[in-house]
């Protein structure tokens, strides 16, 4: 597979971009290689700037789960545009696709529009802040909520209940505040909430991990954080910014049946356009400014062409049996992809929920971050390269999320499956 045009590109775009790219990931820094250049995608299919076709699993992280291009989506930011791209004032738009997420999950009732996941998630730690007065947050090891100061932590050594930055210039003192939990252990958040009684203002999760690759949630590991949160005085909050509208219309809440104080989301809900949202109640809400203390603001925020292609996604995804068929996918490329890896006897697990998997390299199940980094990082990569040069497009890293659409079809799946076979054979 000639990928020349990309080569190309991409030395150009190191000399005026850091690394090239404008999201480290899609460096391919952790499998090596020079990242393919996009230029056209339609349905589940993406196509290089040297004309090579691919079955994109990337999906831009998440948000396409209608694939690429959908011609109706398409229509309604078009005709958005042509009415006025921004206006900074408030326009019916806003309002409908506010109506859709309340109407959807089951936790919001009013909900903030922002321009990205990590707007939101900075937003409602903010909310949590403001709303208990407290300071504290506990996060989750491998759970990644976005940019934000306070996100970017990982647990200190030892018995250290203090974060310490995982990126260099995130001021020490943030970090502090923030302390790290085990993924699936109640008992790790109990420890935590008990060593600083009334001072915690919230705990942040993935309901179902995605950025350590796919993790869901053990039995009762949800229902037990709202039970301790609820005890302590500390607001619960939901990152669904992967899992919104994608584990199912009204999120991961609706299928476990937990209800968070506060929910963020992202990537679906921008339709493929740069939204986020954070909603909770209305009594937590009447936190933000104008209706309270909590300042929060944007110049893009609430815009039309995004709004209009957030609603139209959303209107979409309520055609009756759209989820079945995510998830009958979704099952149907990990069952094949797992019996595959048995076939050849290469050690691995398949992780998946309605709409995304991960293949972690790993001979043992993988339920949290340190299960998830036993996975053999360079088989991964030998893998990911034969993928994309037989035209399967995965996530450029073993720590992360496959992503299946509506748009996936059988016949894609046949591919995939036979790319993966021709790949660990050889
Ligand atoms: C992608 C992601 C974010 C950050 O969203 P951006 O739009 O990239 O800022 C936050 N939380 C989770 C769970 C994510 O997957």
């Amino acid at each position: 597979m000639d990928r020349n045009r990309s080569s190309e590109l991409f030395d150009k775009a190191r000399g005026l971009i850091p690394g090239g790219v404008n999201s480290p990931a899609r460096a391919w820094n952790s499998v090596g290689g020079t990242p393919i250049f996009f230029a056209r995608g339609e349905g589940s299919h993406a196509w290089d700037t040297d004309g090579n076709s691919y079955i994109d699993y990337v999906c831009s992280w998440g948000p396409l789960i209608l694939g690429h291009a959908h011609p109706e989506i398409i229509e309604a930011a078009q005709s958005a545009a042509a009415s006025g791209t921004s206006f900074g004032a408030p326009t019916e738009l806003e309002v409908r696709m506010a109506e859709l997420v309340v109407d959807a999950v089951p936790s919001i009732e009013m909900v903030r529009f922002v321009n990205s996941g990590t707007e939101a998630t900075m937003s409602a730690l903010r909310l949590a802040r403001a709303y208990t007065g407290r300071n504290r947050i506990i996060k989750f090891d491998g759970g990644y909520h976005g940019h934000d100061d306070a996100l970017l932590v990982e647990a200190g050594s030892g018995v250290a209940t203090q974060g310490i930055a995982n990126s260099a210039g995130v001021h020490p003192d943030y970090a502090a505040a923030t302390m790290v939990a085990d993924y699936n252990s109640v008992e790790s958040v109990e420890r935590l909430l008990e060593a600083h009684r009334g001072e915690v203002a919230a705990v942040i999760v993935e309901p179902i991990a995605g950025n350590m690759g796919v993790v869901p949630p053990s039995d009762g590991f949800l229902e037990g954080l709202r039970e301790l949160t609820t005890a302590h005085g500390t607001l619960l909050i939901f990152d669904e910014v992967i899992s919104g509208f994608r584990a199912a219309y009204g999120g991961a809440q609706s299928v476990y049946g937990v209800t968070p104080d506060i929910t963020c989301l992202g990537k679906i809900v921008g339709g493929g356009f740069p939204v986020g949202a954070y909603g909770a109640s209305k009594e937590i809400m009447q936190t933000v400014a104008p209706l309270g203390p909590m300042y929060q603001a944007g110049t893009l925020s609430g815009n039309p062409v995004a709004m209009a292609a957030g609603i139209k996604t959303l209107e979409l995804l309520q055609e009756p049996g759209i989820y079945e068929r995510i998830a009958a996918t979704t099952d149907r490329l990990a069952d094949g992809l797992a019996k595959i890896f048995a076939e050849t006897e290469v050690p691995a697990q398949v992780n998946s929920v309605c709409g995304a998997f991960t293949v972690f390299f790993n001979p043992d199940p993988v339920t949290n971050m340190k299960t998830a980094s036993a996975s053999d990082g360079k088989e991964f990569a030998r893998f990911f390269h034969a993928m994309t040069d037989s035209g399967v497009y995965p996530p450029p890293s073993q720590f992360e999320a496959w992503f299946v659409s509506a748009a996936h079809t059988d016949a894609d799946v046949e591919g995939t499956l036979a790319a993966a076979r021709d790949a660990l054979r050889s």
